[in-house]
C-alpha cells in the first residue's frame, strides 16, 4: 500500500471530456489520480496519454450503473492507497430524450436518472469510508445551471426557453443530493459541493458551446482543492455560487 502520496482523487467518466481535463490538472498539481472509465480500453488509452505528459494516473473500471465494478474500484483504491482525498462524481448522460416534457415517459428518465442520480449515490456509498478515512475529504459533483430550480423559474433567464426535462431534472435531483451529503458531513471535515462547468464543448452536447473541458474542469478542480475554511453545500460556477 503506498500512503506515502500526499492526494488521491478518483473521477468517474475520466476517460474523456470535463474528466480528463480535471485528471489532468490534478495530476499536474501532483495529486495522484485514479481514473474511472466503464470501458477499459478508453481508460487505459487516457491514462497512457497522462503518462506521456509524465501524469500518473491509474486507470480502474468503473461504470457507475454497475455496483459490482464500483465496489471493486472501491476496493482497488483502498489496497493502493488505503484512503481517498477527493471523489469527483464526473460521468453523466444526457439522455436520448429530446421531446416536451409531457411527451417524455418515466423509462425517458430512468434512462438518465441511472447515471445522473442514481450512479453518484452508488459511488458516494462506495467510497465514503474511504474518504472519511481522509484527512479532509471533498466531494465534487458535476452538476449545471439547467439544474438551477431558480434560473428555470426566472423569465428573464437565459434558461427560460430550455426545456430538457430528462437532463435537467437530473441535475436537480443531484443538487439536492449535494446539499444532502453536505448536511450529514457538516460535523466532519469531508466538503461536498456541486461544480457547474458552464458550456463546455464535449461529446455531451456534440460539441457545441464555448468553453473548452480544460476551462470546465477548472472549478472542478478549485472545489476538490477546497481549504478548510471552504464551502459546503454549494452550487458553484467560475463567476460564483448559483442558486439552487
Ligand atoms: P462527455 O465528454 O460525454 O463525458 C462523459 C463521461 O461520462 C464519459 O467518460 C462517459 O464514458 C462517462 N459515463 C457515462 N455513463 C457512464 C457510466 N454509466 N459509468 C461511468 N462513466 C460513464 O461529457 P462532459 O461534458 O465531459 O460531461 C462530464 C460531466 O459534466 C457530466 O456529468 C455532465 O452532465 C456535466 N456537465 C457538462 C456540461 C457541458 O457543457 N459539457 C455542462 C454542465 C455539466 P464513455 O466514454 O464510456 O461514454
Amino acid at each position: 500500500m503506498d500512503v506515502t502520496v500526499e492526494k488521491i482523487a478518483l473521477i468517474t467518466g475520466a476517460n474523456k471530456g470535463i474528466g480528463l481535463a480535471a485528471a489532468r490538472q490534478l495530476g499536474e498539481r501532483g495529486i495522484v489520480v485514479v481514473l474511472g472509465a466503464r470501458d477499459e480500453v478508453l481508460g487505459k488509452q487516457a491514462a497512457d496519454a497522462l503518462a506521456a505528459d509524465g501524469i500518473a494516473a491509474t486507470p480502474v473500471r468503473l461504470d457507475v450503473r454497475d455496483e459490482d465494478s464500483v465496489a471493486e474500484a472501491a476496493r482497488t483504491v483502498e489496497q493502493r492507497y488505503g484512503r481517498l482525498d477527493i471523489l469527483v462524481n464526473n460521468a453523466g448522460v444526457a439522455g436520448s430524450f429530446t421531446g416536451a416534457p409531457s411527451e417524455a415517459t418515466a423509462a425517458d428518465l430512468r434512462e438518465v436518472y441511472e447515471t445522473n442520480v442514481l450512479g453518484v449515490v452508488t459511488v458516494t456509498c462506495a467510497m465514503l469510508p474511504l474518504l472519511r478515512r481522509a484527512p479532509a475529504g471533498r466531494i465534487v459533483n458535476l452538476s449545471s445551471h439547467v439544474g438551477s430550480l431558480a434560473l428555470h423559474s426566472d423569465p428573464q433567464s437565459p434558461l427560460a426557453g430550455v426545456n430538457m426535462i430528462a437532463y435537467q431534472t437530473s441535475k436537480t435531483a443531484l443538487n439536492a443530493l449535494t446539499l444532502a451529503y453536505a448536511k450529514e458531513l457538516r460535523t466532519t471535515p469531508i466538503k461536498v459541493n456541486a461544480a457547474l462547468p458552464g458550456v463546455v464543448a464535449t461529446d455531451i452536447n456534440h460539441h457545441r458551446g464555448p468553453r473548452t473541458p480544460a476551462e470546465g474542469a477548472g472549478i472542478v478542480v478549485r472545489l476538490a482543492l477546497l481549504d478548510d475554511s471552504g464551502p459546503s453545500g454549494q452550487c458553484l460556477a467560475d463567476e460564483g455560487p448559483v442558486p439552487w
